[in-house]
């Protein structure tokens, strides 16, 4: 299948991304890196219910791509879902065997591959079976990756399954230290692994999936690619290299890509949700560091009670604030956009005061904007290396999968956060706020911030260590002779 002849024709590169918002978005800025620096023919795939969706955000020609990179988009057998809402991730989950058929032919009719880029298992397995040169985009950070890789042995140790639910709610999970894992901190604990250890059921059908996974991760790619930068991670990413196959860290990709900017490419996008400008004007004028951003992501869903007590939190806070609230964050119950629905009619005026209330936004910009004190978030890995670019600190309320690993670090290492409780109260949100923006806490935050943006920033250059571990992967596996 893998037809080039070394040296003579271009690599033609097939991404296939886990067909969500937060792992599509890497994967395009990736193909973008390849395609402008390197001279990669691209195919990157989406599913039929993504590329409706990107369709519907971006126009109708969204998808017609520029020479050498090209759209495609294969079924999944999910019922047609609202193109407006990401879907059932459980779902989603389970489903993802049935897009190999699809992607077998999809490969048989296009000019010969030369490599893939997936973190769907079937799609590497796949890919293998087909001789071709298969890598994982690793999408979170390499602690939660690490993390995950640790299921087994919590498995092992008898500590995963838990035993009963009085494990669940009553202090295990945080009293639970694990201090024999390579590369982290001594005082890691159960409550900062990926949330899928949470369950009393040994047939629990999330928990089976990360296991075959991560051992799939071990022996399927020829090598995995991770979104994040030396320095940040330095000693995990040294062990994971121990049990994993070759492990090369070039993020922050969106830094790469700013290298870059000014191409084709630029206008290639993959916000599934339409952006609303607008917020961009209003933050103009706005004083620097005085705006509080909020936004938990692309797939976490709250409930009504924890929408209206962030909202307090923030309007007692007394400080400005751009809150993305999506269409689909609280069930239904928000179909016909967030503020008339859900939030007190007195919380409004507060907004119509100092706030600006949004459904999707250019996130990346809003963060660089010099106006943005701090970012409540849920800690999804994008949004993380986004903040710690723009060199901003975090307000974490992490909600599920790898969004506690992630919290722990940022808090504990990396010391540009700080947590919520999970069971969010509108006065400690105030007072967190108020700490992150005006506080001795907040100003020690910042500072961080700005180091590790400054060491993303170095990172990202030409001659930073995530531009070589780029270069790197592309000799040494992406063209490498067949
Ligand atoms: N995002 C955005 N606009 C928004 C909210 C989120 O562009 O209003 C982007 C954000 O920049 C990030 C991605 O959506 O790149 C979310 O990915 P992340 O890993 O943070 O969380 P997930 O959605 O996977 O939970």
């Amino acid at each position: 299948m893998a037809t080039r002849v070394a040296g003579t024709d271009k690599p033609h590169a097939v991404f296939f991304p886990f067909p969500a918002q937060g792992h599509v978005k890497p994967a395009l800025q990736l193909a973008k890196l390849l395609h402008h620096c390197h001279g990669f023919q691209v195919t990157f795939v989406h599913t039929e219910h993504n590329r409706r969706r990107l369709l519907r955000s971006r126009g109708p020609d969204a998808l017609a791509g520029i020479p050498g990179f090209r759209f495609a988009a294969v079924p999944d057998s999910l019922p047609p879902s609202d193109v407006d809402a990401s879907q059932d991730m459980g779902a989603l989950l389970f489903s993802l065997e049935t897009l190999v058929p699809h992607f077998r032919n999809l490969v048989s009719d296009l000019p010969p591959v030369t490599c893939v880029i997936s973190d769907i298992e079937h799609i590497l397995v796949a890919s293998k079976e087909m001789g071709l040169p298969c890598v994982t985009l690793w999408t979170t950070s390499a602690c939660a990756f690490m993390a995950f890789q640790q299921f087994q042995q919590l498995v092992n140790r008898g500590i995963v399954p838990l035993k009963d639910d009085d494990q669940l709610w009553n202090g295990y999970l945080d009293n639970t230290v694990l201090d024999w894992v390579p590369g982290m901190p001594k005082d890691m604990r159960l409550r900062d692994f990926p949330s899928f250890i949470r369950t009393t059921d040994p047939d629990d059908a999330i928990l089976n999936l990360v296991l075959r996974s991560m051992a799939y991760q071990r022996t399927t790619p020829t090598a995995i690619v991770l979104n994040t930068f030396d320095k940040l991670e330095h000693e995990v990413l040294i062990a994971i290299s121990t049990i994993l196959p070759p492990i090369y860290a070039v993020g922050p990709l969106p830094l790469l890509l700013d290298q870059v900017s000014g191409s084709e490419a630029d206008t290639l996008g993959s916000d599934l949700s339409k952006e609303d400008p607008a917020c961009l004007e209003w933050l103009k004028g706005k004083r620097p560091n005085s705006v509080v951003y909020i936004s938990f992501g692309s797939i976490a869903t709250l409930s009504k009670e924890q929408v209206v007590e962030f909202a307090w939190g923030l309007a007692n806070s007394k400080q400005e604030f751009l809150w993305v609230i999506r269409k689909d964050q609280v069930g239904n119950d928000a179909s016909d956009g967030p503020a008339a629905v859900l939030l007190p009619p007195q919380f409004l005026e507060e907004t119509n005061k100092r706030g600006y209330l949004t459904n999707w936004c250019p996130q990346e910009e809003v963060l660089q904007h010099e106006a943005i004190g701090a970012f409540l978030t849920h800690c999804g890995w994008n949004s993380m290396l986004e903040s710690i670019s723009a060199g901003v600190p975090m307000l974490c309320w992490p909600f599920g999968a790898d969004e506690h690993t992630n919290s722990r670090y940022a808090c504990s290492e990396w010391r540009v956060g700080m947590e919520i409780g999970s069971d969010v109260k509108r006065d400690e949100v105030e007072s967190a706020i108020r700490e992150v923006m005006e506080g001795d806490k907040g100003k020690e935050m910042r500072r961080m911030a700005m180091e590790w943006k400054e060491k993303a920033t170095l990172a990202a250059l030409p001659c930073g260590s995530s531009w070589i571990s780029l270069e790197k992967v592309i000799g040494e596996v992406l063209t490498a002779p067949l």
